[in-house]
């Protein structure tokens, strides 16, 4: 069966790449029957933190790209890995190499002077056991180092790349595979680490960005030293900025909960992240559920070029989602929001029913569910604060006396609804001999504070309801 994994090491928040990366994992998973492995590379102590490692948790939980086993944390397998080490070493495989900071540099310094790239240049590689002694006398510490042959071929189908070439030459030298520790074997590199538990984890589809070629083609040479089946491969495009080049911290958002604060929604999110790199047999059809990409996925339809990121379609397609979301879900998501706002949901707006009409008035203008913040401020506020066109419209002649009508005509009320608001209006229209137009637009800006928004009687009923339209209309006169 397929296995695969995501591997995240958690030195950040749960990056875009990392993210899209698990989608394809997750989509290739599904598509297959198979399953779907979480591994935390958190061997980086110093830059690794436990908030990450939450992040990354809470991010992949949100998009819904739930995981079979795991979350597995490398810095509790260290053993494992030391015996992996041990083995390659009983195996003349690696060795120990005890090249010095200052000697490896004066060899980088030796090839820049020859306009070589560096590489190490294998010194070590057959210290006789004298040699040993004599610079563990000397205090040395070491790396382990795994022998690359330098004239080997190292070919591979990748299943988005297709045949990739590379040779031992290219790798700079015998790789280390770990570092020292006081009792011997220490911390395992990345290149290393990745190999044994994904042996051990009997994966047989590694997706992952393609900023990890050159390491594949040294992982490869470690599953042959360790006798293990090589998995398939297959190197996802990048996600590129406006300019082209990858997508990094410095092009802003980056990470899984910045897009959710900014008001995108998991179900929209993670269907761009599809597109990132895919796109469907149909691919007019662009908005779809992770079960129906995951049906129709396969690695033919991913391209090889980067990806550029696109705001506009991410926002188009967040609208999409948005505008046929439930009202009752639609209103779950947009109460914090509103309360990081700092919206007070009281007087009349912690009723349900209230809220939840003021979502129908205001969805389908929605693009970010953050949108909605500035969108509602009217109805959280107690004074309205006027634009400058309301400021112009109220000044006009007739207004004041208009929404005088207006006031005098809902006082004798009993109930107030739709047809009760237009019945106001045709009334006023008739007594004082105005325009309905103008009496529409003066409404509005008395009781929005704006010429723009959302439906106008729509608007005065939910006001009614808080008690909020009869200051207002009294304020603007
Ligand atoms: N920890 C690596 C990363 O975050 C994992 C790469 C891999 O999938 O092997 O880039």
């Amino acid at each position: 069966t397929v296995r695969v994994r995501i591997a995240p090491s958690p030195t950040g928040n749960l990056h875009i790449g990392t993210a899209r990366t698990a989608v394809f994992n997750w989509l290739f998973a599904r598509h297959h029957d198979g399953k779907f492995i979480l591994r935390i590379e958190d061997t980086d102590q110093e830059r690794s933190r436990p908030e990450y490692t939450e992040n990354i948790l809470q991010g992949l939980r949100w998009l819904g790209l739930n995981w079979d086993e795991g979350p597995f944390f490398q810095t509790q397998r260290l053993e494992i890995y030391k015996q992996a080490v041990q083995s390659l070493l009983d195996q003349g495989l690696a060795y120990r190499c005890y090249t010095t900071a200052e000697e490896l540099e004066a060899l980088r310094e030796a090839q820049k002077a020859r306009g070589e790239a560096p590489r190490y240049d294998n010194r070590h590689r057959n210290l006789t056991p004298e040699q040993e002694a004599a610079y563990k006398a000397e205090g040395r510490s070491f790396v382990i180092r795994f022998k690359i042959d330098d004239d080997r071929e190292i070919v591979w189908n990748d299943l988005v790349r297709d045949k990739m070439v590379w040779r031992g030459n290219d790798l700079g030298g015998d790789m280390v595979i770990a570092r020292a520790a006081a009792d011997g074997i220490g911390q395992p590199l990345y290149n290393f680490a990745v190999v044994v538990d994904d042996i051990d984890m009997q994966i047989t589809h590694v997706i992952r960005g393609e900023d990890h070629i050159a390491n594949t083609a040294k992982q490869i040479l470690l599953y042959e030293a360790f006798g293990a089946k090589v998995p398939e491969f297959a190197h996802t495009p990048l996600i590129l900025n406006q300019e082209g080049r990858k997508l990094s911290k410095r092009d802003g958002v980056t990470s899984i909960s910045d897009f959710k604060q900014m008001g995108f929604t998991a179900e929209a999110l993670v269907n761009y992240m599809t597109l990132l790199g895919w796109s469907p047999p149909d691919s007019t059809k662009e908005i779809f559920t992770l079960s129906e990409a995951a049906q129709q996925f396969s690695f033919e339809r991913v391209n090889k070029a980067g990806a550029k990121f696109d705001w506009a379609k991410l926002d188009w397609i967040n609208s999409q989602y948005i505008h046929v979301m439930p009202v009752d879900k639609l209103t779950d998501l947009l109460i914090p929001y509103w309360e990081e706002a700092g919206y007070k949901l009281t007087r009349g707006r912690e009723e349900r029913s209230w809220l939840e009409k003021l979502v129908v008035l205001i969805q389908p203008s929605l693009t970010r569910l953050v949108d909605a913040v500035a969108m509602s401020k009217l109805f959280f506020t107690d004074a309205v604060e006027y634009s400058e066109e309301a400021t112009v419209q109220l000044k006009q002649e007739g207004v004041a006396s208009a929404i005088e009508g207006v006031i005098a005509a809902l006082q004798n009320q009993q109930e107030f609804n739709e047809a009760s608001a237009q019945d106001i209006i045709k009334q006023v229209v008739k007594q004082q001999n105005v325009k309905k137009g103008l009496i529409m637009r003066s409404l509005r800006a008395a009781l929005t504070g704006d010429m723009h928004g959302p439906d106008l009687i729509q608007s005065w009923l939910l006001l009614h309801e808080i008690g909020l339209d009869q200051p207002r209309l009294v304020q603007a006169t």
